[in-house]
């Protein structure tokens, strides 16, 4: 499969990718330094704070999966380039719009595709009438 992007597209959304991938691991890192101060501060706290000192944990580790989670996207991505599979809808196959991968170049499925993942990831699972 050709790409339908240009070179020099390419090469500016592959910057992108590994400028925000720095910026994630460094977050990442971050995070996991502050759950790991979270939990030893919540050893020598009282116990009415520990409630909420495990759901400022929580909230960290949120975050921090977040994170991990966009991380992963970029991997893929860069995966892609390396395949020549980057810039296509994983779904439909039909190539990304270049401001949406602009705006997030880890995007996995065309605007049209993602809109119908998220309308059904976020539907109730009810039936269909
Ligand atoms: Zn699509």
């Amino acid at each position: 499969m050709k790409n339908a992007l240009t070179d020099s597209q390419i090469r500016s959304l592959k910057s992108g990718l590994d400028r925000r991938y720095e910026q994630l691991r460094a977050e990442i890192e971050e995070g996991l330094q502050r759950a790991g101060e979270a939990r030893l501060a919540e050893e020598v706290r009282d116990l009415e704070d520990e409630a909420f000192a495990s759901v400022l944990e929580d909230l960290r580790i949120a975050e921090v999966s977040r994170d991990v989670a966009e991380a992963r996207d970029i991997e893929l991505a860069v995966d892609r380039l390396a395949k020549g599979t980057y810039g296509y809808c994983a779904e439909c196959g039909q190539p990304i719009a270049l401001e949406r991968l602009r705006a997030y170049p880890a995007a996995r499925r065309c605007h049209h595709c993602q809109e119908r993942y998220e309308r059904e990831r976020d539907a109730p699972r009810s039936s269909t009438l």
